[in-house]
């Protein structure tokens, strides 16, 4: 039904070694602060020079990594010994958009030979960059120079990612670890799950426009108004099997790419109901909303199912009893077909749940979460980001 791609993208790093020239001795100036910004200044003029001739984007000052940079070479004891691993990490640590960084670290009996040296690094010329900062310090008779290259990413947020697209840095809710992310337009259901923890942290799709939204998202409160009587008098079991059949009996069974294109999209509840046709999650974002606007306690499943592959379907519960519903059911609803979960856990094996507000994942045991698609200690939540609700299209 559909595919699950991730896509997340380590931190692109380069590590350069020391490089050094030998040469005479000067006595050394005062590096003092309007030595600090010439000499960047300089920096960045050469760096430059080599790049615009090729088409390369050219590169500017950060000032905030600049400001990093002095302090670190401040505090640092020796300044020609700084780890670089340590400067890569104290760069991401405080700005996490840092995704693309190159460091250097020169040391040259001139200032003049500390430039070349700089220009000589293969990062200054990689379009990757598009910064360049530098902190010189003495060392002895001979100059020293830490070099930072770096590009910063925005966060990712979907309305940036629908808006601009490119490559975005995330937070991952599970081991806080920062990630790059990028999602490509043609990609289809998007489970997004962390590269160093390995949990989802979202569920991504494409609704009928064309946008990217959060599963949860699709969920617009469509409510399937009840006869009165059988809201007073119907047990919930028949009332679920009531708004079961009104969704069975409008909603013909329809795979996406007989509609349009070949691109998976997710419709909304009311596209579904107006259009009277659906696949799986489409019919099933309908009749979970349905039953939550009903007051039930119900969620979307995506996952697995024995016959059919990905899938996804519905759970719904009442009191202490769970429910699968296969809103691709077309025939007369009954009793029957309303099947507990313990019983069809051979069948369905759920992967990531959601509903209006969380997104559920569960590194249990499949013999236990499959029977029991509530408990919190089979299946841990994560919020729904609150950039949800003010990016809803209605
Ligand atoms: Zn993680």
């Amino acid at each position: 039904m559909f595919f699950a791609v991730v896509i997340a993208l380590s931190a692109g790093l380069q590590l350069s070694g020391k490089a050094d020239v030998l040469g005479l001795v000067f006595p050394l100036p005062e590096v003092d602060a309007a030595y600090q910004r010439g000499f960047r200044s300089d920096a960045m003029a050469k760096v430059n020079r080599i790049r615009v001739p090729l088409g390369v984007e050219a590169v500017r000052g950060d000032e905030s990594i600049q400001g990093m940079l002095n302090r670190l070479v401040e505090e640092h004891p020796s300044p020609e010994d700084v780890d670089l691993d340590f400067v890569f990490e104290r760069v991401q640590r405080e700005f996490p958009g840092a995704q693309y960084l190159a460091a250097n670290l020169v040391t040259a009996p001139s200032r003049e030979s500390l430039l070349t040296n700089l220009t000589q690094w293969t990062a200054s010329a990689n379009s990757d960059f598009n910064t360049i900062n530098t902190a010189v310090f003495t060392s002895g008779r001979r100059y020293g120079a830490l070099a930072v290259m770096s590009r910063r990413i925005p966060r990712f947020t979907l309305r940036e990612a629908n808006e601009r697209g490119g490559k975005f840095f995330n937070e991952c809710p599970h081991c806080q670890e920062t990630h790059a992310l990028e999602l490509e337009r043609e990609s289809r259901t998007l489970i997004l799950s962390c590269p160093y923890c390995d949990l989802p942290f979202d569920v991504l799709a494409l609704d009928t426009r064309g946008m990217v939204r959060r599963a949860s998202d699709f969920f617009e409160n469509f409510e399937l108004i009840e006869p009165g009587k059988l809201r007073k008098s119907a047990s919930p079991e028949e009332r679920i099997l009531a708004m079961w059949q009104r969704v069975a009996d409008r909603c013909d069974y329809q795979l996406d790419h007989h509609r349009s294109s070949k691109r998976e999209v997710w419709k909304m509840p009311s596209e579904t109901w107006n259009e009277k046709a659906g696949d799986c999650e489409d019919t099933s974002l309908l009749l979970a909303d349905a039953l939550i606007s009903a007051g039930f306690e119900a969620r979307v499943a995506i996952g697995w199912n024995g016959n059919i592959g990905q899938h996804a379907w519905v759970v719904v519960r009442v009191d202490d009893r769970q429910y699968i519903i296969e809103t691709t059911l077309q025939d007369e609803i009954s009793q029957d077909n309303l099947a507990p979960v313990a019983e069809a856990s051979s069948f369905y094996q759920p992967e990531q749940l959601f509903d209006r507000g969380h997104l559920y994942y569960t590194t249990s045991d499949e013999e236990e979460f499959a029977q029991d698609y509530f408990s919190p200690e089979l299946w841990e939540s994560i919020p729904v980001p609150s950039e949800s609700i003010e990016y809803s299209l209605r």
